[in-house]
C-alpha cells in the first residue's frame, strides 16, 4: 500500500503544497520535451548514412539474379532481401514478400484483404459477416487498435502477463466465439512493456482450438533484433510451432527495418505459409507491380558493407541503453519507495511501461503537458483509447538527448507524485 495512505489529511495537504511549489517552478521555465513516440534519435539515424551512397556503379543496378532493379518487376522483392529476412526469421523464399517502407501498411492491407476477400479463396470475406472481433492484449500498440477501429472490428482486451497475453482468457475466448478472427501480438520486446512471450505462450497460441476456421495471429515482430543487452530474450518460432500443430496458415508475421535504418524509409516483410503468401500475392499483384527494389538493394548492400546488421544494432544499443538506464534510475530514485507506481525493465525494444496509481494517468499526462513535457496520451495503449483503470503511460526514451531525458523524467516523476497526492486527498 502507498505510504500516502498512512498520512493524515494535514500531512497530505502540506505534502501537496510542497510538490505544487516544485511543479510551479518548472512552469516558469520554457521547457519543450517530447517523449511521446518511439522515434530513433538523430545520432541513431546518422549510423545508416552510408546506406545512401552504397549503390555507386553500374554493377549495382542488378539484383542477385541479374534482374535490373531500376525496372518494374518482382512483386515479392529481390532475392537477396528475401534471403536476408528469411535467414533472420528462418523462413523459405516462398514464405516471404518483401514490402515497402512500412510493416504497418502491410498489416493494414492484410486486414483489408481479409475484410474484402477472406483469408483464402474459399473463406467468407470478414466484411460480409455480421460481426468481426479481434483479441487485443493490453497494454498494446495503439496503431493496431486504430486498424481495428477503421474496419469496425470489435476489440476484446486481454491482460498481458509477464509471459505474454493471459492464455487462459485467450483460449476460452477463441474456443467459444466464431466471430473472433484475429489477435494482435508484438511477441518480442512488446510495445509498450518490453515483454517477450514465453515458449509456453507461443505453444499455446499455436495449439489452441479456435471456433473460427479462418482465425489468424498477427505476429508483429517489429523489435526482433532490438536488444539492449548482450543476453537477448529468446522467442520461440511461432511459424514452426503452427506447422507442428497442423495449422500452418494460422500466423501472419511482419517485420521491418524502420528502427534499424530509417523509419519511413526502411524495408518491410510479410511472412507466412506458402499458401497464405500465394493467396496474398494474387491480390497484391492487382495493387502494385512491386515495392521499391532500389531501397531493398541499398539495405542489403549496406548490411554487407558494415559486416552484418548485428553490428549496427549494437551501435544502436550503445546509444539508447544509457537512455533506458536514465529513465529507470530516475524512476527508482524518485518513486521506488513511495509505492505509487510500477514500471517495466525491458531487455530490448523502444519503450518502458509505467503504471501510476489507478485513476491518475490522464492527470499525469496533462500535468506534464502543462509544463512542456509531451507524453503518449493516457489510454493510447488500450483499445478505443480507454484505459479501464486510467493508470498506464508509455515512456519512449530514445528520441530526447540524455540531458533532456533527465529533466523530462524528473518532471514526470513529480507529476506522478502530485497526481497521486491529489487522488488520495480526494478519496
Ligand atoms: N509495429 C510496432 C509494434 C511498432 O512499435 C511500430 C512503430 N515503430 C510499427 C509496427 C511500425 O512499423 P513500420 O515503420 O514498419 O510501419
Amino acid at each position: 500500500m502507498s505510504q500516502l495512505k498512512n498520512m493524515s489529511l494535514s500531512e497530505l495537504t502540506r505534502h501537496q503544497e510542497e510538490l505544487q511549489k516544485q511543479y510551479d517552478m518548472y512552469k516558469n521555465e520554457t521547457i519543450r520535451l517530447d517523449m511521446s513516440r518511439g522515434k530513433p534519435s538523430q545520432e541513431q539515424l546518422d549510423l545508416s548514412m552510408d546506406m545512401l551512397t552504397v549503390l555507386t556503379n553500374e554493377s549495382h543496378v542488378v539484383d542477385a539474379n541479374e534482374t535490373d532493379i531500376r525496372n518494374y518487376g518482382l512483386l515479392d522483392g529481390i532475392p537477396e532481401a528475401k534471403e536476408w529476412f528469411g535467414t533472420m526469421f528462418e523462413m523459405a523464399a516462398d514464405q516471404i514478400i518483401v514490402g515497402g517502407n512500412s510493416s504497418l501498411a502491410l498489416m493494414h492491407d492484410t486486414v483489408a484483404r481479409a475484410m474484402l476477400h477472406g483469408v483464402d479463396a474459399d473463406a467468407t470475406p470478414w466484411a460480409k459477416l455480421p460481426k468481426v472481433k479481434f483479441i487485443c492484449p493490453t497494454p498494446g500498440y495503439d496503431r493496431h487498435f486504430s486498424i481495428c477501429e477503421l474496419f469496425d472490428i470489435e476489440m476484446i482486451s486481454v491482460e498481458m502477463t509477464e509471459d505474454g497475453p493471459d492464455m487462459d482468457q485467450v483460449e476460452t475466448l477463441v474456443a467459444n466465439d466464431e466471430a473472433i478472427k484475429g489477435i494482435w501480438c508484438v511477441p518480442k520486446y512488446s510495445n509498450p512493456e518490453g515483454i517477450t512471450y514465453s515458449d509456453q505462450v507461443v505453444q499455446r497460441l499455436s495449439k489452441m482450438e479456435t471456433k473460427a476456421t479462418d482465425f489468424r495471429i498477427f505476429w508483429d515482430n517489429a523489435y526482433a533484433i532490438h536488444h539492449l543487452t548482450d543476453t537477448p530474450d529468446e522467442l520461440l518460432d511461432i511459424v514452426k510451432q503452427c506447422e507442428h500443430a497442423g495449422v500452418p496458415n494460422r500466423v501472419y508475421q511482419f517485420a521491418s527495418t524502420s528502427k534499424v535504418t530509417f523509419p519511413g524509409s526502411g524495408i518491410s516483410a510479410f511472412m507466412a505459409s506458402k499458401e497464405n503468401i500465394q493467396f496474398a500475392k494474387k491480390l497484391m499483384g492487382i495493387q502494385t507491380i512491386g515495392a521499391d527494389k532500389i531501397n531493398q538493394s541499398r539495405h542489403i548492400r549496406f548490411f554487407e558493407q558494415i559486416g552484418g546488421v548485428e553490428k549496427l544494432m549494437k551501435q544502436h544499443a550503445a546509444i539508447i541503453k544509457p537512455k533506458f538506464d536514465q529513465v529507470l534510475s530516475t524512476l527508482e530514485q524518485k518513486l521506488a519507495e513511495k509505492e505509487i507506481a510500477d514500471w517495466t525493465t525491458p531487455n530490448g525494444g523502444y519503450f518502458i511501461s509505467l503504471n501510476t496509481m489507478e485513476g491518475c494517468a490522464k492527470r499525469v499526462v496533462s500535468l506534464a503537458a502543462d509544463v512542456g513535457v509531451t507524453l503518449t496520451g493516457a489510454g493510447a495503449t488500450y483499445p478505443y483509447g480507454k484505459d479501464p483503470v486510467d493508470r498506464n503511460i508509455r515512456i519512449a526514451p530514445t528520441f530526447p538527448s540524455l540531458g533532456e531525458l533527465k529533466k523530462a523524467m524528473e518532471i514526470l516523476c513529480l507529476c506522478v507524485e502530485l497526481a497521486a497526492v491529489e487522488k488520495v486527498i480526494k478519496q
